[in-house]
C-alpha cells in the first residue's frame, strides 16, 4: 500500500485533520482521539479544558473566535507522548518507510531516510539577468552557485591553456546578445565555461568574487543542526568533467552534503581543491568546529552504542560472544 514519498494527508473536518494536513506539517503524526481522551496520557500537562475541546473538535472552522493558539502546543505535547507509545511507534514507522521525513542530505549517506529531530532553514537567492550568454547561464534557476567569469579573463588565451574547444563554442560563451533559440548553440558552451570557471575561482579575483557569494549565502548553509546554519562552499568530488554533480562543503563539520536545491551543475566546475584554497586565502573566515554533538537519548538517558548499530551487526556480535569456544570458525 505504501508508495514512496507520497504525502497523502487525509483531509477531514476535525481540528487534528486540519493540523496534520497543513503544508509543512508532513512530519506530524495523527494522534488517535482515544489516546487523547485517555486522561492518563495527559498526566502532568497543563491546559485549559477549552483548548482540549478544540483539539478534539470533529468539525473545526478556522475562522471561529475560540481558537486560542494553545491548541498547537497542547497537541504537540500529546504528540511527543504518543509517538513513543507502541501504537505511535508503529505509525511513525509507516511514515518513516513512506519517506515522510525525507532523506539525509549527507552525500555519503546515499539518501538514507531520516527521522524528525530538527528544524528547517530559509535561504534567499537572487540572480542577475542580462542579455549575454554568461548572464543567461549565471542567471538560470539552479545555477546560483555559478560565478560570473569576467570577459577579459576568458579572452586571455593564457587562462585557456590546455583546454580543448572549438572557436565557435568560445564565441557563444562570449556572446553579448545571446538568443537561446539560435541554432549555433552546441551544448559544449556549458562545459567550456565550467572548465574556465574552475580556473577563475582559484585566481585572486575569482576568490574575491566567491568570497562575496559566500558571505551573501549563495552557497546555502550546512544542514547539520549543530552547525547552526554555517555557510557552505561548493566542492567537486572529482576534477574530471561528468563524474558527479556539485556538493557543498561545511567548513565547521568538514563534511560534504548534497545541496538543498540539487543543482545539476558539474562538480568539476568548482573542483576538489576549491574550499581548501579558499580558506588558505581567507583564514579569518574559517569557522570554529561545532561545539555540540547530537547525543541519542531515550527518556533522557544516553543510548549505548550497540543500540544504534544496524540489526545484522548486533546479531554478529551475539554470535561472536556465543561461539568463543570455537574461534576457528571466525577467520580474521
Ligand atoms: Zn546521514
Ligand atoms: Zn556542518
Amino acid at each position: 500500500m505504501s508508495s514512496p514519498q507520497s504525502n497523502e494527508h487525509k483531509v477531514d473536518a476535525s481540528w487534528i485533520g486540519w493540523f496534520v494536513g497543513m503544508i509543512g506539517n508532513e512530519f506530524v503524526c495523527r494522534v488517535p482521539i482515544d489516546f487523547i481522551e485517555n486522561k492518563f496520557n495527559l498526566t502532568g500537562l497543563e491546559y485549559f479544558k477549552e483548548t482540549l475541546d478544540v483539539v478534539l473538535e470533529p468539525l473545526f472552522d478556522r475562522s471561529v473566535a475560540w481558537v486560542s493558539g494553545y491548541e498547537e502546543k497542547l497537541y504537540c505535547m500529546i504528540h511527543a507522548r504518543y509517538i513513543v507509545s507502541a501504537r505511535g511507534l508503529e505509525d511513525m514507522r509507516l511514515k518513516y518507510e513512506r519517506g515522510d521525513f525525507g532523506s539525509c542530505p549527507r552525500f555519503y549517506c546515499k539518501e538514507q531516510k531520516t527521522l524528525p529531530v530538527g528544524l528547517s532553514d530559509n535561504q534567499s537567492n537572487e540572480h542577475k539577468v542580462d542579455a549575454s550568454w554568461i548572464g543567461w547561464f549565471v542567471g538560470m534557476i539552479g545555477n546560483e552557485f555559478v560565478c560570473r567569469v569576467p570577459i577579459d579573463f576568458i579572452e586571455n588565451k593564457f587562462n585557456l591553456t590546455g583546454l580543448e574547444y572549438f572557436k565557435e563554442t568560445l564565441d557563444v560563451v562570449l556572446e553579448p546578445l545571446f538568443d537561446r533559440s539560435v541554432a549555433w548553440v552546441s551544448g559544449y558552451e556549458e562545459k567550456l565555461y565550467c572548465m574556465i570557471h574552475a580556473r577563475y575561482i582559484v585566481s585572486a579575483r575569482g576568490l574575491e568574487d566567491m568570497r562575496l557569494k559566500y558571505e551573501r549565502g549563495d552557497f546555502g548553509s550546512c544542514p547539520r543542526f549543530y552547525c547552526k546554519e554555517q555557510k557552505t562552499l561548493p566542492v567537486g568530488l572529482s576534477d574530471k568533467w561528468g563524474q558527479s554533480t556539485v556538493k557543498i562543503y561545511c567548513p565547521s563539520c568538514k563534511d560534504v552534503f548534497r545541496p538543498k536545491y540539487r543543482p545539476k551543475l558539474d562538480g568539476a566546475m568548482f573542483g576538489t581543491s576549491f574550499p581548501h584554497l579558499f580558506f588558505m586565502e581567507f583564514p579569518m573566515l574559517k569557522p570554529q568546529p561545532p561545539v555540540e554533538k547530537y547525543v541519542p537519548r531515550l527518556h533522557g538517558f544516553r543510548l549505548h552504542e550497540s543500540a544504534l548499530m544496524p540489526l545484522e551487526s548486533s546479531e554478529t556480535l551475539t554470535e561472536d560472544i556465543g561461539s568463543t569456544s570455537s574461534p576457528s570458525s571466525f577467520p580474521n
